[in-house]
């Protein structure tokens, strides 16, 4: 799950990580009221789940509430990468005399976290990594050991900051980082840019923070920071559901048993020459329950004109998975056609049992490929 800058900052805050006092608004009148209650210059900036807000127009200093309201005005309802903003966060605008970047995110080739440090900050940290590679100081640290101070040092000597008192600071906020990391089970924390200003002071002026979805039911305070408005309303009814989806542009509607095989099935169905609809994983199971919900969510995206059923057997047994599809069609109303591979443990009781009940719409494939082009054939012809 991903933060808007204010909620990530909140965080930093919760942390001892210093960042400049502001407020939310959603109307140009709430970000006057807002820069009043701030008191002097504000800047006034888009909160939307994408970076790059500055250049589009989505950042703007006000140097009062007149300013501020105006400001606000031209950026509400602005479309930023195909975000549009409805809320705004005012907070006491910064004089910057320096921008650096600081963050950590998870290296899976090294299965440890990653600090990346750079001075030159501000503009976005693939640029660098291309243009300037040398400029970017990485850290990785040992979960099991622990972050150290003296690491956090090696890592701002790397960076080239060489300024005692921004040393120190900075030595502070990399340890205050990696435990906001690691206590909001956190995905990535970048701090994009991390500012001196010109009395020296180090501060977060901008957040940007992931949190690892599996791991929100103990954090029910950042579960709660979700925004049901700005998410897809068919991912929003999948996850009350507890379906395991991702909507994707195509018309094969796509149910597999396992995220790999989900996966390829993905794949299979575009090398068939057609467009997946969904990712869509059933889990272990293959009771009529969880085929009903998954149906349900696949269903509702009216784009979908053919549904493609991919199952392996292993411990799930074909023959139940069978069962399940047909009380599930029992219980739903679906006319579009659905095509089934079964394979694995008891398959030939599985297609037995389909071919047995035979429903109009039902189509049973023997291989991967075959249901897949059968799939997307249907697709094209409804
Ligand atoms: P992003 O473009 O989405 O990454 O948004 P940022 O929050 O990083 O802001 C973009 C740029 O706006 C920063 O790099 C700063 O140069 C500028 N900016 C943001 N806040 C302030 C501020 O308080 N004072 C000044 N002078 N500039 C700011
Ligand atoms: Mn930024």
């Amino acid at each position: 799950m991903d933060l808007y800058e204010y909620q990530g900052k909140e965080l930093f805050g919760r942390f001892g990580i210093p960042v400049s006092d502001g407020r939310l608004a959603t109307t140009a009148a709430e970000a006057r009221a807002a820069a009043e209650a701030l008191g002097g210059p504000v800047v006034v900036k888009a909160q939307v789940l994408t970076g790059g807000r500055g250049k589009a127009g989505g950042v703007k200093l006000a140097d009062g509430p007149d300013d501020a309201e105006e400001k606000a005005g031209g950026i509400l309802g602005l479309d930023i990468r195909g975000h549009v903003v409805r809320k705004l966060w005012v907070e006491r605008a910064s004089d910057i005399a320096k921008e650096y970047y600081l963050s950590v995110t998870f290296d899976r080739g090294a299965k440890q976290p990653l600090f990346m440090l750079t001075r030159e900050g501000g503009v976005e940290i693939e640029q660098v990594a291309e243009e300037n590679p040398e400029a970017l100081a990485r850290l990785h640290v040992d979960p099991l050991e622990g972050f150290q101070p003296y690491q956090a040092r090696r890592l701002i000597y790397g960076a080239g900051i060489d300024d005692p008192s921004e040393q120190k600071q900075i030595l502070a906020i990399i340890g205050k980082l990696y435990r906001c990391f690691v206590e909001s089970d956190a995905m990535l924390c970048e701090i994009n840019p991390l500012i001196v200003t010109p009395d020296g002071e180090v501060k977060a002026l901008d957040s940007k923070c992931t949190v690892d979805d599996s791991a929100l039911f103990r954090h029910a305070d950042i579960a709660k920071m979700r925004d049901v408005e700005a998410a897809d309303p068919l991912e929003t009814f999948a996850r009350e559901k507890g379906v395991t989806y991702v909507k994707l542009d195509g018309e094969v509607g796509i149910l597999g048993n396992g995220a790999g095989l989900s996966m390829s099935t993905v794949d299979v169905v575009v090398v068939a020459g057609g467009r997946p609809a969904n990712f869509c994983d059933l889990g272990g199971g293959g009771d009529a329950q969880g085929v009903v919900d998954a149906l349900e969510v696949i269903t509702r995206d009216d784009q979908v004109r053919s549904i493609f059923f991919n199952i392996f057997g292993g411990i799930t047994r074909c023959d139940e998975v069978a069962r399940g599809i047909l009380t599930a069609l029992d219980q739903m109303q679906i006319t579009m056609p659905i095509v089934v591979r079964l394979d694995g443990t008891n398959a030939d009781e599985g297609r037995k049992i389909l071919a047995d009940a035979a429903p109009a719409n039902l189509h049973v494939e023997p291989t991967m490929l075959d249901a897949a082009q059968r799939a997307v054939e249907l697709a094209q012809a409804a």
